[in-house]
C-alpha cells in the first residue's frame, strides 16, 4: 500500500478471483469458464466490431439488448447489458443498499457479495445454510432487507426452486430480492418471467459460463423498466461506456447462435452427471448440483492436499480454505476428455496415498 491510498480503504479485503495461470498448459477446471469456444459468427461479429474501435460503443447497448429481449420474452427496456454480472451487482448494492437497508446472503456463497458490501459500507446480514449446504427460503421471507441470493448457489452448485424464490420476493415488498443466475443455465428454474409481476425483483445472468464469453465480460439484468433506471443511475455516473463495442456484438451474435449455446449446456450437463458418477465411485459425496461445477469431497484425502496434487499433476481446480469447506474441492466441468483427465488424475492420486 502507498501512503496514498485513501484511509477510507485501508480496511479493504479485496476478492481473489481464481487462478488464471499464463505459463503452463492445465486441465482448466477451476473458474466455471465454458470449454467450448464462442461460435464462429460471434468470433468473426467480434473482429467486425474491432474495426471501429476507434469509436464510442452505444452506451444504451440497444442492438444487444432487442436482441437479449427476443430470445427471453421480456421487453428492450427490461434489460440492462453490464461488464460481467459483477458489476451489476455492486451496483444494486450501491442503489438498494445502506445502513438502514443491510445486504443479506448465506454463509457459504459467491464470494463477491461480502467484498461489494463492504466496498460500499453496507452492513451484511449473514444466513447460515443449513446442514446440507441448502438454503432455508424461509430464512428470507419478510427479512426487510436488501437480499441476494445466488440460484444455483455457489460454490454448492445446489438450487432452490422457482417457487421458494417466489415467496422472498413476495413477502419483501419492500426491498429489492437480487437473484444472481450465473449458472441457471445447467438445470435450475429461472426467475426472470418474474420481474413483470415483482417491482422488486433484479434478476441477473452473465454470458460468462453457458455463453461462452467469459473474456469478454458481458453480463445483464432483468428487472421492470423503474429498478434499471436507478441502475443506469448508478452506471452513468461510474462508467458509462461499460460494455465495450466487441462485447455487445458477441452479445447480439450469440442470441442468433443460441441453439449451439443451449446444445453446449446439454453437452456439459451430462460430463456433469458422468463425472459425479465416476467421483462417487471413488468415494466422494458430491452435492447435487445443477450448476456447471461440482463441490466434492472425500475421506481419502485432505482437501488442500488434494487441490495441490492435482495442480502438480497440471489438473487446476477450486479449493476454499474457509471453515465448513475446507475439505470440499469445487471443479468445473469441461469437455469429456477434460473430466477424464480429472478421474485419472484423482485415482492416481488417491492410490498414491495408500487411501
Ligand atoms: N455470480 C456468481 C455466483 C459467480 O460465480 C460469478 C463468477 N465468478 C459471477 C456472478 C460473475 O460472473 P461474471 O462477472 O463473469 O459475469
Amino acid at each position: 500500500m502507498s501512503r496514498f491510498f485513501s484511509e477510507k480503504f485501508s480496511d479493504l479485503v479485496p476478492y481473489v478471483p481464481g487462478e488464471q495461470p499464463q505459463d503452463q498448459q492445465y486441465t482448466k477446471l477451476n473458474t466455471n469458464e465454458s470449454p467450448f469456444p464462442p461460435s464462429p459468427a460471434v468470433v468473426q461479429a467480434m473482429r467486425d466490431a474491432g474495426a471501429s474501435a476507434n469509436l464510442y460503443c452505444d452506451p444504451q447497448c440497444r442492438v444487444l439488448c432487442s436482441a437479449i429481449a427476443k430470445e427471453y420474452g421480456v421487453q428492450p427496456d427490461q434489460v440492462l447489458p453490464v461488464n460481467g454480472s459483477d458489476e451489476i451487482i455492486n451496483f444494486a448494492v450501491m442503489a438498494f443498499c445502506d445502513e438502514t437497508h443491510p445486504l443479506a446472503y448465506a454463509d457459504i456463497t459467491y464470494g463477491c457479495y461480502p467484498v461489494f458490501a463492504d466496498f460500499n459500507r453496507v452492513p451484511s446480514h449473514i444466513i447460515p445454510l443449513r446442514e446440507d449446504f441448502t438454503i432455508d427460503y424461509r430464512d428470507y421471507c419478510g427479512l426487510g432487507e436488501t437480499i441476494v441470493i445466488a440460484n444455483p448457489n455457489a460454490p454448492t452448485g445446489i438450487a432452490l426452486p422457482k417457487r421458494e424464490i417466489e415467496q422472498i420476493v413476495r413477502t419483501n415488498p419492500d426491498n429489492v430480492v437480487i437473484v444472481d443466475e450465473a449458472y441457471v443455465a445447467f438445470g435450475a428454474e429461472s426467475c426472470v418471467d418474474l420481474i413483470d409481476k415483482y417491482d422488486n425483483l433484479l434478476v441477473c445472468q452473465t454470458f460468462s459460463k453457458s455463453h461462452s464469453l467469459a473474456g469478454a465480460r458481458l453480463g445483464f439484468g432483468f428487472a421492470q423498466a423503474s429498478l434499471l433506471a436507478d441502475i443506469n443511475a448508478i452506471k452513468y455516473s461510474t462508467n458509462p461506456y461499460n460494455v465495450n463495442r466487441m462485447a455487445q456484438a458477441a452479445g447480439a451474435a450469440a442470441m442468433a447462435d443460441n441453439g449451439y449455446y443451449l446444445s453446449n449446456c446439454r453437452t456439459i450437463m451430462e460430463n456433469r452427471e458422468y463425472t459425479v458418477e465416476k467421483l462417487t465411485e471413488l468415494g466422494f459425496s458430491v452435492l447435487p448440483s445443477k450448476a456447471n461445477f461440482i463441490f466434492a469431497r472425500t475421506d481419502r484425502m485432505e482437501g488442500g492436499a488434494l487441490y495441490r496434487a492435482l495442480k502438480r499433476d497440471g489438473v487446476l481446480v477450486r479449493h476454499f480454505d474457509k471453515e465448513k469447506i475446507s475439505d470440499y474441492l469445487r471443479i468445473s466441468i469441461g469437455t469429456r476428455e477434460q473430466m477424464d483427465v480429472l478421474l485419472q488424475k484423482t485415482r492416481a492420486i488417491l492410490e498414491q496415498e495408500g487411501n
